[in-house]
């Protein structure tokens, strides 16, 4: 009999989770606003809010984590994750800093003004949000393919070139700092670019004298789906693989607490020296002294080894398997979400499995709020709030897609717990007729509102 297949780790320490009653969550939810940001963890069974920070670090991290060396200046910590940096991705200069967003608030400070484009492939929320709060434009150039979510493509990702051509000609290159590609394409459903889209993409930019970005965040996760999908690359290394995709790029910012899979950190890459210089008084100024930005001693030792580790296939094949048993059960009982499953999460398709609320009404948060009531599962909306208002009209903006995200943190959950999710997600697409009214915002921030909004039951 074939072996069946099994994790390639085991279990050195539990953290107990509770269970709760349908009332104790309908009083919780009401005092929450309906947002499920505003829940206290306590009150959440299991937490797919994100994968962002949440997942278990190995014996090793926490093992590296006492050798941190926390000197102010030249700590032998920052050395060690800087060799890490250049090994991995091979850019000679990089700045920590304490999370994604603080990298993009660098790297954007020293890069751009009022007036620019910056096209690229869903930009994610907070990139989106640095852009725009610079009063420059993130201009969606995703493939047409990515919006319908029942279509099985590997890469559903990719920049469309057609579109980014028509940009990169409709405005002069002092316009276009830089393009962004965002590896995995969180905002699409957690779907992979294709090295060849990376390259194509890169000699695009390079026709037009604009430098390259990676969005990093799911790197390791992009490169396990080329190693499985792309022609060519079933033979090479996860490390072979991300050395070549970002031989393609210029500069790169990254969220640590996804693929570095660590609790906090991030950073900013790039080749050029000139730009190093200048985004360092940037640091300087808004995280830290360049050689520790937003990060102790201790962090940096356990993203070194983090890096190391999540670019080994077998982490990321024990991670990505979880995520697609989701996707399986999901398909036994006829859920629809983003095709085929991603690499960090499923994203359940709202419009599809509550059709009679209307777009107007929030599908995505109205169904994110009944799985929390059905079994104390944590979602997050990826739709109309999330979308936020025209910067200039200030009308509600409506995405293509309505989804729920239910990201899976590395290493946390068992699959019995997926099991829950799934059953919890049936329950309410048995019921889905029944479901007609969602939400209003009684409040909201004028920019990133999804994480502070205000919501009342219609
Ligand atoms: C998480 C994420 C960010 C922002 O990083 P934080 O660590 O949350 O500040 C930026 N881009 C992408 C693609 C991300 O997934």
């Amino acid at each position: 009999m074939k072996l069946p297949y099994a994790e390639p780790y085991r279990i050195k320490m539990t953290e107990a989770i509770r269970t709760s009653t349908r009332e104790e969550r309908e009083e919780w939810i009401r005092q929450a606003r309906y947002n499920l940001f505003k829940l206290r963890s306590e009150q959440v069974f299991i937490d797919l809010l994100t994968d962002s920070g949440t997942g278990s670090m190995s014996d090793r991290q926490w093992g590296a984590m006492m050798t941190g060396d926390e000197s102010y200046a030249g700590a032998s910590s920052y050395y060690r994750l800087r060799e890490t940096v250049r090994r991995i991705f091979g850019f000679e200069y990089f700045l920590p800093t304490h999370q994604g967003r603080a990298a993009e608030n660098v790297l954007f400070t020293a890069l751009v003004k009022a007036g620019d484009i910056i096209p690229g492939n869903s930009h994610f929320d907070t990139t989106k949000g640095h852009i725009e709060y610079r009063r420059a434009v993130a201009l969606d150039c995703t493939v047409d393919q990515a919006a319908d979510t029942q279509l099985e493509l590997p890469f559903k990702g990719n920049i469309d070139c057609a579109k980014l051509e028509r940009a990169l000609e409709a405005h002069p290159a002092e316009k276009i700092p830089f393009v962004c590609l965002t590896v995995t394409n969180n905002t699409a459903g957690g779907q992979p670019v294709s090295m060849e889209n990376i390259r194509q993409t890169s000699l695009l930019c390079r026709r037009y004298g604009v430098p390259l970005l990676l969005d990093s965040a799911r790197f390791a996760e992009n490169a396990y789906f080329i190693k499985t999908r792309e022609e060519g690359y079933a033979d090479r290394s996860i490390k072979e693989i991300v050395r070549e995709m970002y031989s393609y790029a210029d500069l790169m910012t990254i969220s640590a607490k996804k693929d570095g899979v660590v609790n906090m950190g991030g950073f900013t890459a790039m080749r050029d020296k000139e730009l190093f210089d200048r985004a360092s008084v940037f640091n300087i100024m808004f995280e830290g002294y360049v050689t520790y930005g937003g990060m102790s001693g201790r962090d940096m030792e356990a993203l070194a080894v983090g890096l190391d580790e999540n670019t080994e296939f077998e982490q990321l094949d024990a991670r990505i398997r979880q995520v697609a048993l989701l996707g399986r059960l999901l398909d036994q009982y006829g859920i629809p979400y983003q095709r085929p499953a991603g690499g960090h999460a499923i994203f359940v398709d709202a419009r599809r499995v509550l059709p009679n609320v209307p777009r107007e009404e929030f599908p995505a948060q109205t169904l994110g709020v009944e799985l929390y009531l059905e079994a104390g599962i944590r979602g997050v909306e990826i739709g109309a709030i999330l979308a936020d208002r025209d910067p200039e009209t200030r009308l509600n903006r409506y995405p293509k897609l309505e989804l729920l995200r239910l990201a899976i943190p590395r290493r946390t959950y068992t699959d019995n717990h997926i099991a829950v999710i799934a059953a919890a997600c049936k329950n309410i697409y048995d019921r889905r007729e029944s479901i007609v009214r969602g939400y209003k915002i009684t409040y909201e921030a004028p920019i990133m509102r999804h994480f502070t909004v205000e919501l009342e039951k219609l």
